[in-house]
């Protein structure tokens, strides 16, 4: 049973929290606004055997439509950053574009290079977002968890950050994140920022719905995009959802895509993939069903 007037579920139409504006609706949306909330919900959740799905900015994932049962725990009220020199702790459901700004702001260097990625920090702990120019593992110095009987904090050296893959494997929660940065010109910074914002616009279909690139790179020699365009999917669509002909490791949503058109999707290209060079692509985005 859950006392907590902040954890009363409501109904929300999932396509409203996710970049690609795909999802269904479920009756059992939690906003959590404490560390203590979470922990309590996901003892609740364990004590009923149900398991509830984490739900960051919502720009790594797409939900499938219709009716989705399980319970959805929302990442975005806790939000308060705290600056001690160049040392900074983000609540979870920080937007990683705020915090960015807030760190150029007081010259503190470092995660600019993630400039345009529509993450919350604790999403950014679990994909390791990143860019040819650094991760966010790079900065991290201690992660705060939550499981279902306690909140418990790891430092940087008990913690494995790998290619999109951070260190949260068993069901526990992110709720807050340290990071070290370096002090720097806030000129120099907001020079580098605009530089990175303005080769992702060219390169990237930043304005359209999407969740990121679709699949992992498979070498560093090989893009995913570079191999989907040589099979000749750049710009193919089925249904709503297009491989964009910007950059072809983006799925686009064109208006009315659903699900199971990203699912055909992602098929087609494997499939096309594996064919002709043998490859076998690995879905970066996460599909939640
Ligand atoms: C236009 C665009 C550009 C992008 N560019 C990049 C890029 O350059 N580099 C890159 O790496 N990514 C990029 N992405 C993808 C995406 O922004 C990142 O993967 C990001 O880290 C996802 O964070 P999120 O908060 O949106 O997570 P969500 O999409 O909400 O969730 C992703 C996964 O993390 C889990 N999760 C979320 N929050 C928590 C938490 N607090 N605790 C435990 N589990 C949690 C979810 O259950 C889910 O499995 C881009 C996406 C878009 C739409």
């Amino acid at each position: 049973m859950l006392y907590s007037v902040t954890l009363i579920p409501r109904e929300e139409v999932l396509s409203e929290w996710t970049t690609m504006r795909i999802g269904g609706v479920t009756e059992h949306f939690y906003e959590p606004l404490s560390p203590e909330d979470v922990c309590l919900l996901l003892a609740h959740f364990r004590s009923e055997g149900v398991k509830p799905f984490v739900l960051g900015g919502g720009s790594k994932v797409v939900i499938k439509d219709g009716v989705f049962t399980r319970p959805v725990i929302s990442m975005r009220s806790l939000c308060n950053v705290k600056f001690d020199g160049e040392t900074v702790f983000a609540a979870a459901g920080v937007m990683l574009p705020n915090l960015i700004k807030m760190c150029v702001e007081r010259g503190l260097g470092g995660i600019e290079v993630l400039c345009g990625i529509p993450a919350t920090v604790g999403g950014a702990v679990v994909m390791n977002a990143g860019t040819k120019c650094g991760s966010f593992g790079d900065f991290v110095s201690a992660v705060e968890f939550a499981n279902g009987d306690k909140l418990f904090t790891k430092r940087r050296d008990e913690l494995v950050f790998s290619y999109r893959r951070g260190p949260v494997q068993g069901g526990e929660v992110v709720v807050g994140v340290w990071l070290n940065l370096k002090t720097s010109s806030p000129q120099t910074l907001m020079e580098r920022m605009h530089k990175i914002l303005k080769e992702r616009v060219t390169t990237q279909p930043m304005n359209k719905p999407s969740a990121g690139c679709v699949f992992k790179n498979p070498s560093p020699h090989h893009s995913a995009g570079y191999l989907i365009e040589r099979v000749g999917l750049k710009g193919y669509r089925v249904g709503g959802a297009q491989f964009s002909s910007k950059h072809a490791n983006f799925i686009i949503n064109t208006g009315n895509a659903t699900f199971k058109d990203v699912l055909e999707l992602i098929e087609t290209a494997r499939k096309r993939v594996k064919k002709v060079f043998g490859v076998e692509l690995q879905t970066e985005m996460r599909l939640i069903s």
